[in-house]
């Protein structure tokens, strides 16, 4: 290792010291952490002697999870590129905008995403493009990545320092267009040490899954089942199992069915996802034929998930502890966690506050409030990115006197358990009244019947928005609008019940990171009125 200054490239340096261990499982293919440092080197070579990439110069990755986004995401960062990481669900339009916004001078992209982009190639002249998994004929003037990978290059000597930048995420866009989040080395770096660290007071204080004491133990391993592009794919996940020389088992998109058998297959200890998929495991109707007993702990974070289902997870997991982080694009994916015992007996919490980082909550004009009371939750640490690539004005919103406004509402308790209680965009503000979705949609999801649910505002003309819900009945199951009715009001206030609810026959729209797009929900609903 170098000594001074400290990068992500030192830390990736720690794979070339398990050279021979398995790192990326992807459908039949294996590779161990020197395969994937060895094609990071002659990726990193191409970026720099073929195509001239210096220092600060920004890479477009743009692919599903292919085990070439994460030697591209390596080679870029450590010759001191800045890793782009589009959303591979974009249209054409969107892609544009990632592009021409983060002014790619390389994109390293799939088949499907090179189909995308050829019509943008003549408005984009000085863009390479580099097509990987992409065989037959190729558009004029992309080149393929067999051809232009140098075997057996040495990864090129660039100076680097920790407060580089490193990395552009574009946030998941539930509420607003994405954004790109910008972080340099020490962010992530901060990021992964504070995962640690939370890992390390957790298991102090009893919360974390123990050893096994009965029964088979396996070596870490975890399953990708959300995108690379989403922090929490590319941080705790990827990088975090990279560090910690943990396998890694990527799916190229989410399938329930898929993943219980890779479980079972790979041993799988770790899963990390969306709140709903670890739901859509447990309604997976051959759910009891895998043998899931090598799970240590199942959950993830990035949306509410239910108390519902921290029970279920516990009950029909035989090891699987549940988990549950509250993180985002702009803090690396670190904050509060909640995991096993503590998760248990606070199923609405994301976890206990840990000093790593500093954490407050205030009121709108940024006043800080008691502990207990709910306001806007703020963070401050060195594992915050820097700001928004040529987004001043966001930038400035966001970050104040070097402290991380995140939009979401929510307390502390008095013994320190963090309660998430809403986005500040998607309160409903119902009269007088201030009405938290995710309150509203645990209480649906306490109906046998609710496969998935969503609460949002509507307008309304005297109440100024009224509380809405659109529902997913379970299969072969129905749900009567006022019977559900009934069933919130008989755990909730009369004011929190919706008054409109929505039963639909399919999955309720999410976007990438798998959250459901209430903005679109509430849209329809309030056309549908109009
Ligand atoms: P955009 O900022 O573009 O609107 P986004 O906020 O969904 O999209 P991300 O950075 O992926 O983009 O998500 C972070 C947000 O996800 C948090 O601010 C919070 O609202 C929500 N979130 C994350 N973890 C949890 C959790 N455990 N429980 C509830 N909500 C969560
Ligand atoms: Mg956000």
């Amino acid at each position: 290792f170098s000594t001074a200054p400290a990068t992500m490239k030192d830390l990736f340096g720690l794979a070339r010291l398990r050279a021979d261990q398995d790192f990326i499982v992807y459908e039949d293919e294996q590779y161990t952490f020197g395969d994937v440092m060895a094609q990071a080197d002659a990726i990193g070579a191409m970026l720099v002697e073929r195509y001239g990439v210096q220092k600060g110069d920004r890479v477009a990755i743009a692919m599903r999870n292919y085990p070439e986004w994460i030697s591209t995401y390596i080679a870029t960062i450590s010759v001191g590129g800045i890793a782009v990481l589009l959303n591979a669900w974009w249209t054409q339009d969107e892609l544009k905008y990632g592009l021409e916004h983060s002014g790619a001078a390389v994109l390293v992209a799939d088949r499907e995403r090179v189909e995308r982009a050829t019509p943008l190639l003549g408005g984009l002249p000085d863009l390479k493009v580099v097509a990987v998994r992409t065989p037959g004929d190729l558009p004029e003037g992309v080149d393929r990545f067999e051809d232009v990978l140098p075997v057996g290059a040495a990864l090129p000597e660039v100076e680097l320092h920790t407060d580089d930048d490193a990395t552009i995420l574009y946030t998941s866009g539930t509420t607003g267009n994405p954004k790109g989040a910008v972080s340099t080395h020490r962010a992530i770096i901060s990021a992964i040490l504070a995962f640690a660290c939370r890992a390390a007071i957790n298991r102090a204080v009893g919360a974390e899954p123990e050893e096994d004491a009965d029964g088979p133990s396996y070596p870490p391993c975890s399953i990708l089942t959300v995108p690379l592009f989403h922090v929490t794919g590319c941080v705790p996940v990827m990088i975090g199992s990279l560090l910690s020389g943990s396998k890694l088992v990527i799916m190229y998109k989410w399938d329930p069915g898929r993943a219980l058998e890779l479980i079972e297959r790979e041993r799988v200890t770790q899963f990390v996802g969306v709140p709903t998929m670890s739901w859509d495991m447990l309604e997976h109707p051959d759910f009891a034929r895998f043998d899931t007993s090598s799970l240590k702990a199942v959950g993830g974070g990035g949306a509410p998930a239910p108390p519902e289902l921290v029970k279920r997870i516990d009950g029909n997991f035989s090891k699987g502890r549940p988990t549950i982080g509250y993180g985002m694009t702009e803090t690396n994916a670190y904050g509060p966690g909640n995991s096993g015992d503590d998760y248990v007996s606070h199923p609405t919490s994301t976890g206990r506050v840990v000093p790593v980082v500093e954490m407050r909550v205030t009121d709108p004009d940024g006043n800080v409030l008691p502990q207990g009371e709910v306001g806007e939750i703020w963070f401050k640490g060195p594992h915050l990115i820097r700001g928004y690539w040529d987004n001043p004005e966001a930038t400035a919103e966001t970050i104040v006197d070097g402290w991380l406004r995140t939009g979401d509402i929510g307390r502390i308790d008095d013994e320190g358990f963090v309660y998430l209680v809403d986005r500040a965009k998607d309160m409903v503000l119902r009269g007088g009244e201030n009405v938290y979705c995710a309150e509203v949609e645990a209480a649906i999801y306490e109906h046998p019947a609710v496969y998935e649910a969503a609460v949002f505002g509507i307008p309304h003309e005297r109440l100024g928005e009224e509380v809405a819900a659109a529902v997913l009945p379970k299969e072969g199951m129905t749900i009567d609008v006022e019977e559900l009715q009934r069933f919130v009001g008989e755990r909730l206030a009369s004011f929190k019940v919706p008054s409109r609810i929505e039963i639909h026959s399919e999955s309720l729209p999410r976007n990438a990171a798998g959250k459901i797009l209430k903005r679109e929900l509430r849209d329809t609903m309030a056309g549908e009125s109009a």
